[in-house]
């Protein structure tokens, strides 16, 4: 019944296997556990799908070993569980000596004969699920039901149940108890949360906002202070000036935006609305470069204090040591057990829940953390708290940084080699900030010399085109074509609302290939039956093609079914998914759904699903940054930008060492 049964230590090399039905496919299955589940710390829950296998696996951590049984999906194999224990004890048992003496050059050398052991664990494993009483259902006579008087079911009028009222008053009781015991450590130990819920309540959800996004900025700046220059005094003053309103209506030109025959040329944008240094937020930064995230840690701060106070012996516990202090104690050469880890675990869950990590992500990733770390030896003076948390701090890294990474400028190039746009599609729920985000990508593509074509394709919000359009003059001011020897960077395909959002973004292809580059073409004009078949020369093209689609919820089938026929439609060569940091657990749902949708209705064999992400209004969260997480671990697809602002130049790459940190921060 079994495909395989394969040990390996944590190092690659295999000790022994099992070749059941299938043969020598085991390999490509293990090598996916090892890729998708092993290395990215993905292990909580010990089974992983591959194609029609199922594979369930255990990890003994003291002498770094994983065993590996697999099976096919559709059989419900009650016994592997059994199996791999106790092929797990009998195989460690046996050869625990070896281990122990040899070390790695032990197994190297090793010759495991174990086959006749497996075939007598596996009789037995099969046996055992074999004998097992089915489960008898009860027969009325054994149920509590039977034992009713039918007198005791009646109820008479004004005379209440005696037990339930009996009842009711332990439970009271209980409830007063439990309350009277729980409300003062309850006080005690979130006093200081509570008092801070207390501030929040009061203020706005603006306001909150608001205060997050300057203590992003105080953050922010304190950390870009070390590496760039200093700004000149002049610059602090700068800021958006108010508007007045003036009620004479001396003003009523100036806010009159009825006129929208512009198209995105640049002479159109308003002067009053658009401050071109506001746009362009920090002066010294580098034209075209993609900053990293910066976030300064609590631990270094503190660190550095320690270095500057060595007399001082209390210093203040950073990071995660503050909150779990009192589960400090040192295991010295002992190996860890479940129980030890538990309590910290369970704080770690809930530190990480209150970061704004999806519960059940937080809940998958102790129990991957706790399945690494169980039976691993510690050393003589580490801390059950250190070791766990430096393991989750590994696994929160590597979540981060998954297998593929996204270099959109190569690949904007090699697609430029190939004498075609490079396309990417943008796609979300309402109000994330899909075109505000989208015109931060095509500022710095076009800082990178390169020319945007923008598809519309969002034909259902009122305004969505209008937005687009007064981006693309913006972003023209910021770049005239005099600055690229006379080449429009940046054009706004259009076709107004109501239509087909595929055919809109086909056509924007179709246009973005043949182009309009050198400025000159009516937008929306062109259709594919006048592009020119062959490819034509890159500048007469366009060389990124963007297209904004409308926002959409996970559950509205009907636009989840047109996203997926506009991405099967037109191939795109990156599907973006623009999510907010502010997202808690719902991050789950919309990023499951949303490749629920493209895989069902994709027409290749392999399906189409989301390629990357793009995590914006990050300044609004301080260090509440879980949303990261959760979303690369359900996707295990990169954040290629971070959206940090409103201003052209608040895009960033994502720096997975200061995620963790904020995130680890107490
Ligand atoms: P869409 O409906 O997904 O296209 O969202 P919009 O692009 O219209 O953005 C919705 C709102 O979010 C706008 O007010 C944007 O200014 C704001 N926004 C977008 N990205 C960011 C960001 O990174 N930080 C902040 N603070 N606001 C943002």
């Amino acid at each position: 019944m079994l495909d395989f049964f394969t040990i390996f230590s944590k190092g690659g090399l295999v000790l022994w296997c099992f070749q059941g039905v299938r043969g020598p496919a085991a390999t490509a299955p293990v090598n996916a556990l090892i890729r998708s589940v092993l290395l990215q710390e993905r292990g909580g829950n010990n089974s992983f799908t591959h194609e029609a296998l199922t594979l369930k696996y255990k990890l003994d951590n003291q002498f770094e070993l994983v065993f590996v049984v697999g099976f096919q999906k559709i059989l419900t194999l009650t016994y592997v569980d059994k199996l791999i224990d106790d092929v797990h004890k009998e195989f460690r048992d046996k050869y625990r000596n070896e281990f122990q003496q040899k070390g790695a050059l032990g197994l190297l050398n090793g010759t495991f004969d174990f086959k006749d052991d497996f075939m007598r664990l596996l009789r037995d494993a099969e046996e055992s699920s074999k004998v097992r009483a089915p489960t008898v259902m009860k027969t009325f006579e054994q149920s509590l039901k039977s034992q009713k008087t039918v007198k005791c079911m009646i109820e008479t009028r004004g005379e209440k149940p005696k037990e339930k009222v009996k009842n009711k008053k332990n439970k009271g009781s209980k409830k007063d108890g439990t309350e009277a015991v729980a409300a003062p450590s309850k006080a005690s130990a979130g006093d200081k949360q509570l008092s801070a819920a207390g501030e929040k309540e009061e203020l706005t959800k603006d306001e909150i906002l608001q205060k997050n996004r300057e203590e992003f900025f105080r953050r922010h700046m304190k950390a870009g202070e070390k590496s760039r220059s200093p700004k000149p005094d002049a610059q602090k003053e700068k800021g958006k000036k108010p508007r007045v309103w003036d009620l004479g209506n001396s003003n009523a030109k100036v806010l009159d935006y009825s006129n929208s025959a512009t198209n995105g040329s640049a002479e159109a944008c308003p002067v009053e609305e658009f401050d071109p240094d506001m746009a362009l937020g920090d002066k010294n930064r580098e034209p075209g470069r993609l900053y990293d995230l910066e976030y300064e840690s609590d631990d270094e701060a503190e660190e550095e204090k320690v270095v500057q106070n060595p007399s001082k012996s209390s210093v203040k516990k950073g990071g995660l040591g503050g909150m779990f202090g009192m589960l400090k104690g040192l295991v010295g050469s002992k190996s860890l057990t479940r129980g030890d880890m538990d309590p910290v675990l369970e704080k770690m869950k809930d530190h990480l829940i209150a970061k704004n990590v999806a519960a059940e992500i937080a809940v998958q990733l102790c129990e991957s953390v706790a399945k690494k770390l169980e039976g691993k030896v510690m050393g003589t003076f580490t801390t059950v708290t250190s070791t766990v948390k430096q393991a989750l701090q590994e696994a929160l890294v590597q979540i981060l940084q998954p297998q593929r990474r996204v270099d959109v400028l190569r690949d904007v190039m090699d697609a430029q080699r190939h004498r075609r746009p490079y396309v990417i599609t943008f796609c979300g729920v309402n109000g994330v900030g899909k075109s505000t985000n989208l015109a931060k990508i095509s500022f710095w593509l076009i800082e990178n010399g390169f020319s945007v074509l923008i598809a519309a394709c969002d034909t259902f919000r009122a305004g969505a085109v209008e937005q687009l359009r007064t981006h693309t003059r913006r972003l023209n001011a910021l770049h005239p074509p005099e600055s690229h020897g006379g080449r429009t960077m940046v054009q706004l395909y259009e076709k107004g609302y109501g239509k087909d959002a595929a055919g809109i973004a086909m056509e924007a292809i179709s246009y973005g290939m043949c182009g309009a580059g050198g400025g000159g073409a009516v937008l929306g004009q062109c259709r594919p039956s006048h592009c020119l078949p062959a490819a034509p020369a890159r500048n007469q093209g366009f060389d990124v093609v963007l297209v904004d689609t409308a926002g959409r919820m996970q559950d509205n089938a009907p636009l989840m079914t047109a996203l997926a026929k506009l991405i099967a439609v037109n191939a795109p060569d990156l599907v973006l998914f623009v999510g907010e940091a502010l997202v808690g657990n719902e991050a789950v749902d919309q990023l499951v759904k949303f490749n629920k949708a493209l895989a069902d209705h994709s027409m290749a064999q392999t399906p189409r699903l989301i390629d990357g992400i793009v995590l914006t209004k990050f300044d609004t969260i301080d260090d509440k940054v879980g949303a990261a997480i959760s979303m690369t671990y359900i996707t295990s697809k990169p954040i290629v930008f971070v959206g940090t602002g409103q201003t052209y130049c608040d895009l960033r790459s994502l720096n997975a060492k200061a995620v963790v940190a904020a995130l680890m921060k107490a």
